[in-house]
């Protein structure tokens, strides 16, 4: 409405607000960064290991009676022993996802962004590329980039194409960050060998979508956050960005617009 002077959203992602007009009408714009950075790295990682190791999959295995007598090569995955981790994003989650997955023996870490930001990559030796030279080399690819212009549809025909057989996709970001029907075309191909999914286009997911269908597609209900903790710790911060704001006050986290 035409009084409306301060906005608090729940979230880090901004994504969903016009900035522009936001900006024209000098409202102000509270939001939460860093108090879900870990149970959102968290949840990234519970995805990643998801996929490649098929968990969803297999414990379908165990009630529909698949699960027969052993066999070598049934239900196998990769691993992130010896593996290239990309990142696509290395700002306060994609840092969080790679100090979590170092202990797991990853051997490299690649990653992209707007430019190289040699204080944050140093902890994990991580090497900037190209988003090419990503798709190229990862074992595993997670996505923890904002949502802008420049980001909308990065992963698509070209960017799964260029990635391995055998390679992994992770998308904790933003659903429109993925062409999905590129990526619907490269799962269902063989063209990489599983991804897993936080967020979509639409949110939810019409239950009838193709994506849904494939067994290779580990599909979460944006849940990055989603711990109790984390919940209750945005919910005070939200609160308190929007007291703040509307006292006219400095906020705890605005929005630098
Ligand atoms: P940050 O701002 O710390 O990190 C965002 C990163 O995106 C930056 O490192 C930035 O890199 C990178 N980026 C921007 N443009 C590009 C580009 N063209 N190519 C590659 N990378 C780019 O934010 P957070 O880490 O706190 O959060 C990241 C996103 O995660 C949020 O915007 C939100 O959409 C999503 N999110 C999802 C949640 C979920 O529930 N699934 C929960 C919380 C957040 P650079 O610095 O080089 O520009």
């Amino acid at each position: 409405g035409p009084g409306l002077k301060v906005i608090s959203t729940l979230s880090v992602g901004f994504d969903h607000l016009a900035l522009d007009e936001i900006k024209k009408r000098g409202i102000r714009v509270g939001y939460t960064p860093d108090v879900l950075t870990d149970a959102t790295a968290e949840l990234s990682v519970a995805l990643l290991l998801s996929a490649c190791r098929r968990l969803p999959e297999a414990a379908e295995q165990v009630k529909s009676g698949g699960w027969t007598t052993w066999k070598p090569l049934w239900m196998c995955g990769y691993g992130l022993s010896d593996s290239t981790v990309g990142i696509i994003g290395l700002g306060r989650i994609g840092q969080a996802v790679a100090r979590r997955l170092k202990p797991f023996g990853v051997r490299k870490f690649l990653y992209t962004g707007s430019g190289p930001k040699p204080e944050s990559a140093a902890e994990f030796g991580a090497e900037f590329v190209p988003l090419t030279r990503l798709a190229e080399e990862s074992d595993f690819v997670v996505v923890t980039c904002a949502l802008t212009p420049a980001t909308q549809g990065m992963c698509n025909k070209d960017f799964f194409g260029r990635m391995k057989k055998t390679s992994v996709f992770v998308n904790t970001s933003r659903g429109a960050v993925v062409n999905q029907e590129d990526l619907y075309n490269a799962l269902s191909s063989g063209q990489i060998a599983a991804a897993g999914l936080d967020v979509t286009t639409p949110e939810p997911l019409p239950t009838d979508h193709p994506l849904l269908s494939l067994k290779n597609c580990v599909i979460l209900p944006h849940i990055g956050s989603a711990t109790y903790a984390t919940r209750s710790t945005m919910a005070v911060l939200a609160a308190n960005n929007l007291l703040a704001g509307l006292r006219g006050e400095p906020m705890p986290h605005e929005l630098k617009l």
